[in-house]
């Protein structure tokens, strides 16, 4: 047989298809936009913040931001400094309120890039004041009050000095309080005795901001679950996470689509390798799944190093071959194996780990029940290895 006239070519090049050659995953912006104007119709009369940190829960900082933009956020909130200067250096010019700050960080960068800070302690407004001073601007803070969560935020018995501090810095012309602020502990679970608790403090740290001579243009408090569940908790701005991405903040808040919300994310992959085993067969590290009986195994190229939790083994879902199957034994680093049973399947065919659902695939909160974690962990811990590719980006 001549080989150079009639190559054996492999079965996947031969059927060129659309999607990632190994694993991909698609973020419809489409769909983000939605999720943020149904969230900005349900936080009426409040201001939307969509919140971008951790590149986006895993979708990609920099065109969820603008897409978020495109559909009225008129905030966006990074965890971390460097998140919001990447947004600036990236051409975004709106309202921007970054939180999570140590001492020596890069306040004056934030301060001359427009960018609104956040001081939970007098260590913050005392580095911001001297940022302000040596840049000649006067910067934007929130103040945070510790209601409850117990994490960051000045707790009730610092929180006079706080603001007067931080009123004779207004008067200085160093600083411009422009929120008062804090964040829930329980807000995924409705009705959590401490929500009511929090939000008394909150009133509470507004009256005494007041009192002050305060005059904070965003009062702010809500999370995804309390923007979704909670109006008296909406004030004049919401801070939603993981609702812009189409996911439900606990299965006690509802489905996504109770709110008019849809995944953002699907997680595809091709099989690598499709092959007939016998009996007795073990599989992945450890041989923790033997096959029951001569069966087809299906090679699936995504692993923990691409964000698929190894506490997934022998419990993750995925749709190939039309029905759900479940992961095989042990997720490796880079692959992992499903057993197709009686049914086949062919190299380059898909796998869908997760989606919004609609095509019978599962969703991220299938498997973060699978895994015993949050809808939140799933698409955040999606590895940098994965390409994203963004779908629907308006011109
Ligand atoms: C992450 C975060 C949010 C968003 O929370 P979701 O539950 O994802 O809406 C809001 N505020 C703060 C302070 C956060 O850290």
């Amino acid at each position: 047989m001549d080989v150079v006239s009639e190559p054996s070519a492999p079965r996947a090049a031969a059927r060129p298809r659309p999607g990632p050659h190994r694993v991909g995953a698609e973020i419809d912006l489409a769909a983000l936009r939605a999720n943020v104007r149904a969230l900005r119709e349900r936080a009426a009369g409040a201001e939307l913040m969509a919140v971008v940190k951790a590149d986006a829960y895993g979708h990609g900082m920099i065109p969820c931001a603008r897409a978020a933009r495109q559909a009225g956020a008129g905030w966006l909130g990074t965890a971390t400094p460097e998140e919001a200067l990447a947004l600036r250096a990236a051409g975004d010019r709106g309202r921007l309120l970054c939180w999570l700050w140590t001492p020596g960080g890069p306040w004056r960068e934030a301060i001359e890039a427009d960018v609104d800070v956040s001081a939970s302690d007098p260590w913050a407004l005392r580095e911001i004041i001297g940022a302000a001073r040596a840049c000649g601007r006067t910067a934007r803070v929130h103040l945070k009050i510790d209601t409850g969560l117990g994490r960051s935020g000045c707790q009730p018995a610092g929180w006079e000095a706080l603001t007067a501090a931080a009123r004779a810095a207004e008067a200085e012309g160093t600083v411009r309080v422009a929120g008062v602020w804090s964040h829930f502990a329980c807000a995924d679970e409705p009705g959590h005795p401490s929500i009511a608790a929090q939000l008394a403090v909150f009133r509470e740290a507004l009256a005494t901001a007041a009192r002050a001579g305060l005059d904070p243009e965003v009062r702010h408090i809500a999370n995804s679950p309390a923007a979704l569940t909670l109006p008296e908790a909406h004030f004049d701005l919401v801070r939603t996470g993981v609702s812009v991405y189409g996911l439900s903040p606990s299965p006690e808040v509802g489905v996504p689509a109770d709110f008019g919300l849809r995944p953002v994310m699907t997680l595809r992959a091709r099989l690598a390798l499709v092959k007939r085993v016998p009996a007795g067969h073990g599989v992945s590290y450890g041989h923790h799944y033997t096959t029951p009986g001569e069966t087809t195994l299906a090679l699936v190229p995504a692993g923990y190093a691409d964000g698929v939790p190894r506490h997934a083994s022998g419990s993750g879902p995925v749709l190939v071959a039309g029905k759900w199957r479940t992961v095989a034994g042990r997720v490796a680093m880079d692959q992992f194996v499903v057993d197709l049973g009686g049914d086949t399947a062919a190299e380059g065919d898909e796998a869908v780990l997760f989606g919004p659902g609609d095509a019978g695939e599962p969703t991220a909160e299938d498997w973060a029940r699978a895994v015993g974690t949050i809808g939140y962990e799933i698409v955040t811990r999606i590895g940098a290895r994965v390409p994203r590719v963004h779908l629907n980006a308006e011109a």
